[in-house]
């Protein structure tokens, strides 16, 4: 394989073209936004957890939490704020603890290391933790990164590499010619023909997939961000909740970033929720009562992403058997953020038909074909 198309520029897309330059491989990256990383990459709360993770994901983030990530800045020269300083995942209620062992218990059986901390250390992990707080989940490994440093610093990277983006191109279908996927056709009529195509465009790889006949079953659903004024620096843990539903961490320049599902609204067909102009408040009230020392910082700006929720709810990584030429990599389901450089990592690998780091079995497209 000497040429390769990725379709979207994301942190995965961008990961991936990375990865393939640095094998020598000729790379183009069709991106349909005029901007790089104008989907979820740039949106997202910039988590980077291990823990509360799938089964099945574990082994992939865990691969990177140990050799990519703490690593990253210096691979690609670009400070990309990576913080290892662990997740506190809080509990208020016993119903809370019951879930938070569950997750423990899981954790440690896929060999991550996390435990149970009572309230007492917890408040010495985290000092401004409201009293409430009764116990808490510790991964000390977890951690969070920019995502909008993640996404630059991999263009950048594959830039210097000679890879070439084309921003405003968007693909409106995969191509097969003498029977394997080796070319895209642009809204404005452009072909582009390469040796494989690699489709990383998050929700909507959906539709471009089922342009050569796969269905990958996702949903597209709304999250939102949240960040606050600066602050000086009170902790660098990874924050979150038993019920998940809010997360959140102080970034290097002192703004808090957090996420969260209160507030959201159904959509008008009840089928899926989006936010609403009580979101970020309602947010900010869950938050404020897990860290009143938090309350009288101003928001500065909230914003909402769309994420490519998988039927049941992990990615898709592989290559389809019926579409040689092709390598899919989408429904990350609203955490392909720490996941990003394994997946543009062993995306590469796929695409060039090496062995994977890591065994894909449990990300094949074909999963969800009917059984007979
Ligand atoms: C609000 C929010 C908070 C989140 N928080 C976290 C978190 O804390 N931790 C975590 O791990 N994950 C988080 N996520 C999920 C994470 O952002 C995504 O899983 C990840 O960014 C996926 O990367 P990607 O490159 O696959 O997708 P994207 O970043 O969405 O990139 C896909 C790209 O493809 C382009 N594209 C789409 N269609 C076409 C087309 N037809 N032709 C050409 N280009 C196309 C899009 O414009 C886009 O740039 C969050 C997501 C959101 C929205």
């Amino acid at each position: 394989m000497s040429k390769i198309i990725i379709v979207g520029a994301g942190a995965i897309g961008n990961a991936a073209a990375y990865y393939l330059a640095k094998t020598g491989v000729q790379v183009t990256v069709l991106e349909k936004s005029p901007y790089i990383g104008n989907g979820g990459s740039s949106r997202n709360g910039g988590g980077v957890r291990q823990s509360g993770r799938h089964p099945a994901e574990l082994p992939l983030v865990m691969y990177g939490v140990k050799n990519i990530w703490p690593s990253l800045s210096d691979e690609l020269g670009m400070d990309i704020e990576y913080y290892r300083e662990g997740n506190l995942r809080l509990g208020k209620t016993e119903q809370h603890l019951e879930i938070l062992r569950g997750l423990v218990k899981n954790a440690q059986a896929g060999g991550l290391d996390m435990r149970m901390v009572d309230s007492a250390e917890a408040r010495e992990l985290c000092p401004y933790l409201s009293g409430e707080v009764i116990g808490a989940s510790w991964c000390p490994t977890d951690g969070h990164a920019n995502p909008l440093l993640v996404t630059l610093a991999y263009y950048s990277a594959a830039r210097r590499l000679g890879v070439t983006f084309v921003s405003g191109a968007q693909v409106t279908a995969l191509r097969k010619l003498r029977g394997r996927v080796t070319a895209v056709v642009t809204a404005d009529g452009t072909v582009y023909e390469a040796d494989g195509v690699i489709v990383a465009a998050g929700y909507d790889s959906r539709k471009l997939l089922g342009s050569v006949g796969l269905d990958v079953p996702m949903n597209p659903v709304v999250l939102e961000t949240l960040v606050t004024e600066e602050s000086p620096p009170l902790f660098y843990q990874m924050l979150g909740t038993a019920m998940a539903d809010f997360y959140g961490h102080q970034s290097t320049h002192g703004s808090f970033v957090f996420g969260g599902t209160h507030g959201l609204e159904p959509y008008a067909d009840g089928s899926r929720t989006v936010g609403s102009s009580i979101s970020a408040s309602s947010t900010c009230r869950g938050i404020i009562g897990f860290f009143p020392v938090l309350k009288e910082l101003k928001i500065l700006r909230t914003w909402a992403g769309v994420i490519d929720d998988c039927a049941d709810h992990i990615p898709v990584i592989g290559n389809p058997a019926e579409t040689p030429g092709l390598t899919v990599g989408c429904g990350f389901s609203g955490h392909g953020f720490g996941l990003s450089p394994v997946a543009g990592l062993l995306l590469s690998q796929l695409a060039l038909g090496q062995e994977t780091a890591l065994p894909l079995d449990k990300f094949r497209c074909d999963r969800f074909k009917a059984k007979v």
